[in-house]
């Protein structure tokens, strides 16, 4: 076997691609490779994820879906900082890695069983699976909160998905998109192992793409926790196979209104404000249900986390759009928290680092003051 599914918790396994949650305690799944990363075995001249396939043995060559994803440009910023442009992804963001791997491993599975798939997002995942949806003529129904912004509950709509706005708090929104109805199929893309295995594919580009070394630090905006596990399991995959010597520094970045990881991270108390209020829309997961999952994992690989107030996204976010990357803001809180440590010296001397930009501007509804 290529791979086995398991509980993250517990180790107890799951055989079915549809399961989220461990059937015995209930926690997180996980994917297990059981197979080493060679560089040889790379399709060279598929410049999208797929060129990577044979590390994700679970999904079948002829029911692949593809919209182009991955293989997003590395450039070089300044001397010692390179962006990774995943908002040139298909939908706009680094959550098309995910997608058109669990798309693309269950799509037949559902399509037989006449179901269709439910998800739960602030936007940028929900607009991504609907389209994966789309092109695998799979029906989506998306659970979105109220304060979704404009064009992503657009882009969703655009796509032919069915959207329900679900007043409440983000985990409201989760629990209405897991009651059970007919022939739904929750792929939840935080709770689904699929999703944030799909990520690992973002690791192996930065590493391709520095032609088979790793920058000293990467930073990461962390909100459910998808982006940071799968770019740490991706990275641990090269090292475990003897494609690079050591983990780069992963550094975790948050906003001050919602920061558990980081607080946890410095063992101090979080409490998240009554009303989020951040230009950053994208990160609203105060209480992630993948935060203990993040805690050891960041902790296993030596990371880091910083955390942004609000001034900083801003200022990080027009000083991006100001040099002609126009990203969104919940994307400029990795470029801020960059900045932060750089100024604070929390990093070595000559570091370099590679800041993943991991959303369009276009979608964002924020203003020029
Ligand atoms: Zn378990």
């Amino acid at each position: 076997m290529k791979y086995n599914v398991e509980c993250s918790s517990c180790g107890h396994p799951s055989r079915n691609l549809l399961e989220f949650r461990c059937p015995s305690c209930g926690m997180p799944l996980d994917i297990r490779l059981h197979l080493d990363f060679e560089t040889k075995k790379i399709f060279r001249k598929d410049f999208s994820v797929w060129r990577y396939r044979r590390f994700f043995p679970y999904v079948k060559k002829g029911e692949i879906v593809r919209l182009g994803e991955g293989w997003t440009p590395l450039v070089k910023f300044s001397e010692r900082v390179y962006f990774k442009l995943e908002s040139l992804n298909p939908t706009g963001s680094f959550k098309d890695r995910g997608s058109a791997l669990l798309v693309s491993a269950i799509h037949k599975l559902i399509k037989k069983r006449r179901g269709y798939i439910s998800e739960d997002s602030s936007g940028n995942a929900g607009a991504s699976i609907a389209a994966y949806a789309a092109r695998a003529e799979l029906r989506a129904k998306i659970y979105v909160p109220e304060t979704v912004s404009g064009p992503k509950f657009n882009q969703i709509q655009f796509y032919g998905a069915d959207v329900v706005k679900v007043s409440g708090s983000r985990s409201e929104v989760a629990e209405e998109a897991q009651e059970h109805e007919l022939g739904k199929y929750y792929i939840g893309h935080i709770l689904h192992p699929l999703f944030r295995d799909g990520i690992r594919s973002l690791a192996y580009e930065i590493t391709e793409q520095l032609g088979w070394e790793v920058p000293d630090l990467v930073y990461l905006p962390v909100s459910a926790g998808t982006l940071l596990l799968g770019v740490v399991s991706g990275f641990q995959h090269l090292v475990g196979s003897n494609v690079i010597k050591s983990m780069p520094r992963i550094v975790a970045c948050q906003t001050k209104q919602v920061s558990p990881l980081y607080h946890r991270m410095k063992n101090l108390s979080y409490r998240p404000p009554e009303n989020l209020a951040s230009v950053a829309d994208a990160l609203v997961s105060v209480d992630p249900p993948l935060l203990e999952l993040m805690v050891k994992n960041l902790r296993k690989v030596e990371g880091d986390a910083v955390m942004v107030e609000e001034k900083e996204i801003l200022e990080a976010f027009t000083e991006l759009a100001g040099k002609g990357f126009y990203v969104e803001p919940s994307s400029a809180v990795a470029y801020a928290g960059y900045k932060k440590q750089l100024k604070k010296k929390e990093m070595p001397i000559g570091s370099n680092a590679a800041i993943v930009l991991t959303g369009t501007g276009l979608k964002t509804t924020a203003i020029r003051p």
